[in-house]
């Protein structure tokens, strides 16, 4: 075996510290990464670095290394296949020389992490009694599955990318009047997984998920409005490097209805009434959501009178605390008259009609100007 000593490697003595070992590091596989270092030989240099530095960096690794030399992991299998350092994990360090340190922001070193798949909105159509009442949908949806054949990876026999070493961002250097910097991009060989396989997942193409329609049953709570938003755990498309479901938010679109008008949880209802009606009051059956009901109307209502109807509005979608309706009058004057009903309305008019209160106010009023 003619293995370099891992202190030579990162050029430090036997009794460094932590941090110095971290430091030289540090500088080393910034200067030598293949993807920044126009060196042919620096991939070979860079696995050089990262070998000792996992093996410098763990307490118990380094004791071995400074009794045994390179034997203390040279395992039974021929002596050759020196010290494995693939499961060590390098994305902190790497972060920090190649996210923090240049400003590549979070993102940096952690493409392989576990992300929660993207949430869904769908849009749901309603009608006004639906939406009052509440009631329950069946829809479809195409959303994308974790493939079952390989568990989300896209293949199987897993191996770290060669390109971008397991990193699943390419770093590399730009030149500008203004001096050199360093621009990270996703890896193209391994799509940012920082792994590639010996066998592609024949069912899902190497994507890791597979487009399925979906039956989903919604339950619609009494008392949505336009444009709230119903939201549906784990619903949404499949996470990613094993990460959770996105979710599924349902926003609703409610159709108007012929006779109430909604105003919060709050109902309003045109009610139509003759002008005998208005004079001389009435009872009228008038209808409400949750059936018919009679309101008294006091004689000489006029037009445009409310009439507060407690609880009989909209039940509130998180309270179900219900809100009230209110009546409105509406005194419809009359177009069509027979000879009848004219003669008694000028008979009617050559009475004091112009009595009442507002006249008086009226008339007072233009006389001050
Ligand atoms: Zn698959
Ligand atoms: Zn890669």
């Amino acid at each position: 075996m003619n293995k370099k000593d891992y202190y030579e490697i990162l050029g430090i003595n036997k009794n460094a510290s932590e941090a110095e070992i971290k430091s030289a590091f540090r500088k080393l596989a910034k200067e030598n990464h293949p993807d920044v270092s126009k060196n042919p030989n620096a991939e070979a240099k860079f696995k050089e670095l990262q070998e000792a530095y996992a093996v410098l960096s763990d307490k118990e690794k380094r004791q071995q290394y400074d009794q045994h030399g390179h034997s203390a992991f040279e395992g039974g299998f021929g002596g050759t296949s020196g010290f494995d350092f693939s499961g060590f994990d390098f994305s902190d360090i790497f972060s920090d020389i190649f996210g923090s340190s240049f400003g590549f922001g979070s993102q940096g070193g952690h493409a392989n992490r576990p992300k929660k798949g993207r949430d869904v909105i769908i849009e749901m159509g309603l009608s006004f009694k639906d939406a009052v009442f509440g009631i329950e949908k069946t829809i479809n949806i195409d959303v994308d599955e974790t493939c079952k054949d390989c568990h989300g990876h896209g293949g199987t026999g897993e191996k770290t990318c060669s390109k971008c070493h397991g990193s699943g961002t390419i770093t590399m250097e730009q030149r500008t009047m203004l001096g050199a910097y360093l621009t990270k991009t996703t890896c193209t060989s391994c799509q940012g997984s920082g792994s590639i396989y010996d066998k592609t997942c024949s069912k899902c193409h190497g994507k890791g998920t597979k487009r399925k329609n979906k039956e989903i049953v919604i339950k619609v709570p009494a008392g949505v409005d336009n444009g709230n938003q119903l939201r549906i755990p784990g619903k949404g498309e499949a996470g990613v490097n094993g990460g959770p479901k996105g979710d599924l938010y349902v926003e609703f679109y409610i159709d108007k209805d012929p006779l109430f008008v909604r105003k919060g949880d709050n109902v309003k209802l045109n009610i139509p009434i003759t002008i005998t009606e208005a004079i001389l009051g009435c009872k009228k059956e008038i209808p409400t959501l949750y059936g018919e009901v009679i309101l008294t109307i006091p004689p000489g209502t006029q037009s445009g009178s409310e009439f507060l109807l407690k609880g009989k509005g909209i039940a509130n979608v998180n309270s179900n605390k219900k809100g009230d309706m209110f009546a409105i009058i509406d005194v419809i004057i009359p177009d069509k008259l027979d000879k009848k009903q004219k003669e008694l309305i000028h008979n009617l008019a050559k009475t004091p009609l112009e009595q009442h209160e507002i006249f008086k106010k009226f008339d007072k009023n233009i006389k001050r100007r």
